[in-house]
This record gives C-alpha cells, structure tokens and sequence, in this order.
C-alpha cells in the first residue's frame, strides 16, 4: 500500500505529501530533498509540578525542524491533543512559513498536553515556568537560538511568563527579552502583535482579490465588499481576521463555528456580540441572534464565497472534502486541509490559500518584535516627530497658497491633520506586515501562473519556499 493509499495521512505525512509534490517539480541535488524534509530533532520532556497537593506530571515538546537560520521559530501550543507527529508537522511548516516570508529563521515548534481550561491562572504560570525551565537549560528557549510565540491555548500572558522566567534564569543577557516573541507590549512586546495573524488573513485577502484572473480561478468577481464569509474558530486568529474583513472590508460573515457548534445568520454575525457571547458563557450555544446548529463540523459545508478555518489541523479531510460549497478556502488555522482533502478540492477548482502564506502574519510580527527587542528601541521613535516637521513644511506652503484668493482653491478638511501626523509603532507594523504578504503572494503567483506543471498556489508557496532554503544551504556550501 503507498501514502497515497492509506484513508488518512497524520497530520506529518500530509506536510510531507504536500512538500513532496513541490520538491518533484525541482530538480534538487541529491539527498538536500531529503535533508530540507526532515525533523532535525524533536525534545520531549516530562516535569512534575506540584499542584492541589499532589504532583501532576505533564508531557511536553519542542521540536527544531530546521536550523539554516538561526534561531528557530514557532509557536507553542496548549492542547490535549499535542503529540509529537504534530509538533513535528508544525515545525515543518514554520520552515517553508518563514522562508516564504523572508523571516530569517529555521523552524520550530512546542507544545503541552495540558487543557488550559482546567487549571487556575496561578497555577497555570506555575506549569509553564517549569515547562520554560525544562527547555531553556537546554537552549530550546533563547534568542539566538529558539524563539517561541503563542499558538493555540497560549496568549501575551504565558509569553511574559515564559520571558520572565528566561530572565531570572539568564540575569545577564541583554537580549533576553528576544527569547520569545507575543509578548505583552509593556513586557516587551510590540504594538499590532495581537492581531497580527487575523490581521495577515485580511492582507492575504486583499491581495488575492487585486488580481481578477486569480479571483476568476474560483468562480468569483468583484472584491471582498459583500462576499459571504464563513469562520471556524473565533480565537485569537479567527476573531481578528473576521472582525477586520467584516469592519473594514464589507464582508458578510455569514457563519461561526466554535467548539460547541454553529450559529449563522444570512444578513451577517456581529462578531464582537458573538466573541462576547462566548467569553461569557463559554461557546456559542444561546446565542440569541441566528439559527444554532449542534453539528459544528457540518456546518463547514454552509454555502459560502470564502471559508476560513482558524480553529486547529485535520478539519477538512476526504471524508467532508466533496461537501465543501466554499469557493476560495484561506487557510487560517495550521494544515486544516489534509493531503487527501486537498486533491478533492482541487479537482473540484476550490482554490486553497495555503497555511505557510495564509497565517504567516503571526510569525512577520514576532520577527519585527524580535528585531525590536534586539535593538532595543521603539519602532518610530527616532524619525516620527522629523517626518512630522517635514510635513509640517509642507502644510505651511499649502496654507499659504490656499490663503492666495486668485488660485481659488482650499486644503480639505481634515487633511492637515492626517498629513501631518508621524507613523507611529502600530502604523509601521501594519505597513510591514502588508508589504510582506503582498510581497509574498506575488512570489507565490509568479510561480503558479509562470511555470510548468504548478497546480496550485499550495505547491507554488512550497516551491518559493524550498528554493528559498536551497539558496540558503548553498549559501553555507552545502
Ligand atoms: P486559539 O486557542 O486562540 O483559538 C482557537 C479557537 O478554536 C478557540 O476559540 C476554540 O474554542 C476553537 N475551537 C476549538 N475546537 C474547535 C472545533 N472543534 N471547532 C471549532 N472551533 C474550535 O488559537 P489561535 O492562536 O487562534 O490558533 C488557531 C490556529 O491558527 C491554529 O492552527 C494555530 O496553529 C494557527 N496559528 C496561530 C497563530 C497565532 O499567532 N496565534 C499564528 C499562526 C497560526
């Protein structure tokens, strides 16, 4: 029996599968296929933390796909469902993430089993100074050499956790507040940081929806004003990326799942009154405006324009593939589409932004947050109020022509005002951070429009990302 074979790849041999179909359409020197494919290493550790009076003892990870950049960077992630297959999977994916978005990097990932629901804030810290403990002796959490952020039951709080417990262990490093990124802005943390990767969704959209021919492959027109959008998951990512298209966009966001079930409504969700519903009562079930549905994963396959799943890996699988009406899939959440999936929808003209593009925005402002805490300054800080006097010069010759009755013409309202203000640390990032999907998406469509045999923006991401990390390893001499 081959891979392709088997009902369902685990989430490991689905990046692989998806790597692979890539790597067959470059002609790479024998054995660096095989060297840029595997896991480098994989930590596991088991501490016990005594807490209720008895010692529970936990079960983590830290898994370093790559290493051709230093340090390595990935999110670590709280969840029951954490295993070594997936850690592994998701160190992979940060590699290809990082060289698409030129985040200079090699790939990692962490976890816990643990569900973080279960367990008290202060006992929650306790568990992951212990479990920060556990990884930076071994150098699994240090600025030069791996970099955490936050994934899925992880928040600002275990970064600054984690970040304070790096220094009391490292009381001399300057740098020690780059050895993790997500952190609290006044811990070190970067302004824009929170919202970055629902943020990266919306930039990815936008971009996507300025090269109609793009938008034609999915059957649609137009922009995002107005299209249905369906979300799953309204956690950090899901809630940002809906609550900006649905703001600032127009989008209509038709349909939220959540981990209890579905709630939609044809006129469009509020997602602010759904987040709140949530926060309050735990899921979605009572909400009182839209229809509930209990079977959350059924309701994936609500007819929609774009369906984004922000929740976690493996939801839409071959089983449910020919039942998505969806026609244009952004991957929010890490590998929710398995290998098997992704050839029914491809076959069906589903076009998939893939995950190492779609949810890259996270990883693109843990990097400006690092270089931030590197150099431990302020983004803007140096130039804001220059560029302000500059522009101050500016106003003042306008004002001056305008007051001219015989040029007859006035400076608009507001525009003054506008004009003349700095960029501050958040501007900047969302500069960046739009700058670098645009950027990236443009490599990636090069490849799908501009060479043989790319199917998809999926094996064109990988393509840019592999060749990316050859250069690199050609660059050492390898
Ligand atoms: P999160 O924990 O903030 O949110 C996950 C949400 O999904 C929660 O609201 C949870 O209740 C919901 N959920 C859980 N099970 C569900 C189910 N069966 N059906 C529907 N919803 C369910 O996590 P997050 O940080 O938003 O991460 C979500 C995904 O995005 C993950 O795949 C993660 O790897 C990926 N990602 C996150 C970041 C980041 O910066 N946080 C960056 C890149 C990728």
């Amino acid at each position: 029996m081959t891979r392709h074979d088997l009902p369902e790849p685990s989430f490991r041999d689905s990046v692989d599968l998806m790597f692979n179909r890539a790597s067959a359409l470059l002609d790479l020197p024998p054995g660096l296929e095989e060297k840029i494919r595997v896991c480098n290493s994989t930590y596991t550790v088991r501490f016990g933390v005594r807490l209720r009076g008895q010692i529970t003892t936990f079960t983590g990870y830290r898994s370093v796909h790559s290493e051709h950049m230093e340090p390595a960077k990935g999110g670590i992630r709280y969840s029951l469902g954490v295993n070594q297959d997936e850690v592994e999977a998701l160190a992979a994916l940060m590699t290809y993430k990082c060289a698409l978005v030129e985040t200079p990097f090699g790939g990692a990932k962490g976890g816990l089993c643990i569900d973080p629901r279960q367990y008290e804030e202060h006992e929650l810290e306790l568990i992951t100074r212990r479990f920060t403990y556990e990884l930076a002796k071994r150098d699994l959490i240090n600025p030069a050499q791996n970099v955490p952020a936050p994934d899925m039951g992880t928040s600002e709080r275990e970064m600054a956790w984690m970040a304070d417990q790096y220094k009391r262990m490292n009381t001399t490093d300057i740098n020690a507040s780059a050895c993790v990124t997500g952190k609290p802005v006044h811990a070190g943390g970067i302004a824009g940081r929170v919202e970055a990767t629902g943020r990266g969704v919306q930039y990815a959209l936008q971009e996507f929806f300025r090269y109609p021919e793009d938008v034609a492959k999915a059957g649609l027109t137009g922009t995002l004003d107005g299209k249905r959008v369906v979300v799953q998951g309204l956690g950090n990512v899901g809630y940002h990326a809906a609550k900006f298209l649905s703001l600032e966009d127009g989008a209509r966001v038709t349909c939220i799942i959540e981990h209890d079930g579905a709630v939609s409504s044809e006129a469009g969700l509020d997602v602010e009154a759904v987040k709140s519903w949530i926060a309050a009562h735990g899921g979605l079930t009572g909400y009182p405006s839209g229809t509930f549905h209990p079977d959350g994963r059924r309701a994936l396959e609500t007819d929609c324009d774009i369906l984004i799943p922000a929740a976690m890996e493996g939801v839409i699988t071959r089983e449910n593939a020919a039942r998505i009406k969806a026609a244009l899939i952004i991957e929010a959440a890490n590998g929710p589409v398995t290998a098997g999936a992704d050839e029914i929808l491809r076959d069906k003209g589903t076009v998939i932004i893939p995950d190492l593009y779609a949810n890259a925005g996270g990883v693109t402002v843990s990097y400006f947050e690092w270089v931030k805490n590197l150099s431990h300054i302020r983004f803007g800080r140096m130039q804001r109020r220059q560029e302000e006097s500059r522009h101050q010069l500016i106003v003042n010759e306008l004002e001056r022509l305008s007051r001219d009755k015989e040029l007859g013409w006035t400076l608009s309202p507001g525009f003054k005002e506008r004009y003349l203000r700095g960029a501050d640390e958040l501007e900047l990032v969302r500069s960046g951070l739009d700058d670098t999907m645009r950027s990236a998406y443009q490599a990636m469509r090069a490849v799908w429009h501009g060479r043989k045999g790319v199917p998809d923006l999926r094996v064109a991401a990988y393509i840019v990302a592999i060749e990316r990390v050859v250069s690199s390893y050609r660059a050492k001499g390898l």
